[in-house]
């Protein structure tokens, strides 16, 4: 059985940060269900060889495919790892997503430190 139904986003000037993180986490996530953007879940695929169903790319929809999916109770936890410095042309698609992890209560973690903490914590918990 899966661990974990994790979904990882990354902005274009964090996808190196998120595939620095996936590697560093690869054998806990690879025992997790999954799914990220399209050019996020493309990379994790292609450099960490994890098993990602991958959404349509942020900038088309992806963050409120997750969102949907979020609300409806079918995610665990959100690795988000947002560009603080780069305005986004999906800026409203990317505050409906954080608000939803909000109003529903679920982890999202938007930088490096906390998605380590929230990863390592997982990990403890699934022993
Ligand atoms: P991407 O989407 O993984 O398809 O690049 C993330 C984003 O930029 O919002």
């Amino acid at each position: 059985m899966k661990i974990l139904r994790l979904a990882l986003i990354a902005h274009n000037n964090k996808k190196a940060d998120m595939v620095m993180l996936a590697r560093e986490f690869e054998p806990f996530l690879s025992q997790c269900n999954l799914c990220a953007t399209g050019t996020t879940g493309g990379r994790l695929a292609e450099e960490v060889g994890l098993q990602v169903e991958r959404m349509l790319s942020g900038p088309l929809g992806g963050d409120l495919q997750i969102g949907a999916r979020l609300a409806m109770g079918e995610v665990d936890a959100i690795i988000f790892l947002r560009d603080p410095m780069t305005p986004q042309p999906h800026e409203p698609d990317i505050n409906a997503l954080v608000r939803a992890s909000d109003v529903h209560d679920v982890p999202c973690a938007t930088n490096l430190s906390t998605a380590r903490l929230m990863l390592r914590q997982w990990m403890a918990v699934a022993g």
